[in-house]
């Protein structure tokens, strides 16, 4: 049985509202109420909508029926994660003693919260074989910002700043990794992959010099192949003098197998929502993570969580030697991390070392159905050999050659399947690229239906390839002008207005 969105002509919270209407009443008050001086009072309606609790309920409620989420199907989004996020780290993410913290409240009330982000930063840093960690980050773009930012701070008080201008990026990267490296004013330096989909060595040996910063590395790379040269590679940058970067954003192929620090890595990011199960996407909120080893830890944001270790009391530090300051309000994204810390905590340590194993297997189980089960002309095909961790990529160019139908236009079939489509075009060396991570969370069952799906969509391009042009039909939102939406997003009911 598919999923289906809810098809409704909604009209949005404002167009809804009438004037006067309320979704509460309260009681006269028994006491005197004292009058606002008119200098404080507001002299502008606030224009926020008016409805009654009935109304708001229900458009709300609509509204999440039109939806998709991970609670409602499959969502292989390579990269992204979109594992299912247990329930139970949801209660205690809500638990009172949680939510009703303020950031203003002395450390002697919040002892518990403290203590759970001096833990968390512990667990992390063993998770990544490293020796400090930050949970400052607000998600893994800003993680990596903070990180360049450490690069930058390391160089300058090194008195080479000057001299290191350079940061190697691999051809295979997530898109904010150059991004990032850039907005922290370093030049970027693309650096290709070899035909086996790993770093070209040669190529990398080639900028590799002192006017290098840092090689910033996603390991497994995002084709989710391992680099094998990893050893042979940290040696050659800190043979330069540079610093190794792990863009951990996802580390579901390796918790408990391999640790970046151990591969000679000296920064390691995280992605609490990915990896440590929150729910995310459509801008809900994330958590990054920043590991270093000991030569990096004096220049890590203020605060650390403490433990005295005399008193027993949990403390924030603000006394960080060489800090490079404050990245981010109050203490991060709290929320975020008592749901990593709940989830680290249910798993254990061989639970940590399954998931791995579970998103390998799956991800390996659902590339090998792909390739069997598809064969023929106008084929999915897998470019950069066979072996896959936690995700694949395979490419659409057979079938946009042979059936005419390009991948942007395939994987709308599939959310007229009542399924999520999968990352496409990305990574960019990859023609008509389709990166798929089935994830640890998904059975059997749901992966067989998802490539039947692809097997069925594969013979409608086939039969009609036309038909696939004006796909989906079947979800609340038919298909959107993307150039449009990408170039002039109306954003707020302001801007449409
Ligand atoms: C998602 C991702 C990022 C960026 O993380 P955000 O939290 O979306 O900013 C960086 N690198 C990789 C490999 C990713 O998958």
């Amino acid at each position: 049985m598919s999923f289906q969105q809810a098809i409704y002509d909604e009209k949005n919270i404002y167009e809804l509202s009438e004037k006067g209407k309320i979704g509460y009443s309260l009681p006269e008050p028994e006491c005197p109420v004292p009058s606002i001086p008119d200098k404080l009072k507001r002299k502008t309606a606030l224009g926020l909508p008016e409805g009654s609790e009935v109304e708001v309920v229900r458009h709300y409620t609509r509204l999440s029926q039109m939806n998709f989420g991970v609670d409602s199907g499959m969502y292989p989004l390579g990269s992204c994660t979109m594992k299912y996020n247990p329930k139970l780290n949801e209660q205690m993410a809500n638990l009172d003693g949680f939510t009703g913290l303020h950031p203003y409240q002395r450390e002697k009330t919040a002892q518990g919260a403290i203590q759970l982000i001096y833990e968390l930063q512990g667990m992390l840093s063993e998770i990544a074989g490293m020796d400090e960690t930050t949970l400052q980050p607000a998600a893994g773009a800003h993680s990596e910002f903070l990180g360049m930012l450490i690069v930058r701070n390391y160089f300058r008080n090194k008195g080479e700043l000057d001299q290191r201008t350079n940061v190697l990026v691999p051809d295979s990267a997530h898109g904010t990794n150059p991004a990032s490296a850039a907005m922290a004013g370093f030049n970027v330096i693309e650096i290709p992959s070899a035909e086996d989909g790993c770093v070209d060595l040669d190529a990398l040996m080639a900028h590799l010099d002192q006017h290098t910063a840092a090689f910033m590395l996603t390991n497994p790379n995002t084709l989710g192949i391992f680099e094998k040269n990893i050893l042979k590679i940290a040696e050659a940058v800190h043979d330069a003098g540079a610093l190794l970067y792990y863009d951990g954003a996802n580390l579901n192929a390796i918790m408990g197998k391999v640790r970046p620090g151990d591969m000679g890595f000296d920064i390691v990011h995280f992605n609490l929502h990915k990896t440590l199960s929150t729910p995310h996407g459509g801008g809900g909120p994330g958590g990054g993570a920043i590991a270093v080893k000991k030569k990096l830890a004096d220049l890590l944001p203020v605060p650390m969580a403490r433990l005295d270790t005399e008193s027993g009391r949990y403390y924030m530090d603000y006394n960080i030697p060489h800090t490079i300051g404050k990245i981010r309000g109050y203490f991060g994204n709290f929320g975020v991390m008592v749901r990593a810390y709940a989830y680290i905590k249910v798993m254990g340590g061989n639970g940590l070392k399954e998931v791995s194993e579970m998103a390998v297997l799956n991800s390996n189980y659902m590339k090998h159905l792909i390739l069997k089960e598809t064969k023929g002309a106008g084929d999915y095909s897998m470019p950069f050999g066979y072996l896959r961790k936690h995700e694949f990529v395979l490419s659409g160019e057979g079938i946009k050659k042979d059936l005419g139908v390009p991948t942007k236009d395939l994987v709308k079939g599939l959310l007229d399947r009542g399924l999520h489509a999968p990352t496409i075009y990305f990574p960019h060396l990859v023609h008509e690229a389709m990166m798929i991570e089935p994830t640890e969370t998904e059975d059997l069952d749901s992966m067989n239906a998802f490539v039947e799906a692809l097997k069925e969509i594969r013979d409608q391009c086939e039969r009609d390839p036309d038909s696939l042009k004006t796909a989906p039909i079947n979800t609340a939102s038919a298909r959107v002008d993307e150039v449009q939406a990408a170039r002039k997003p109306v954003l707020s009911w302001k801007m449409k207005e």
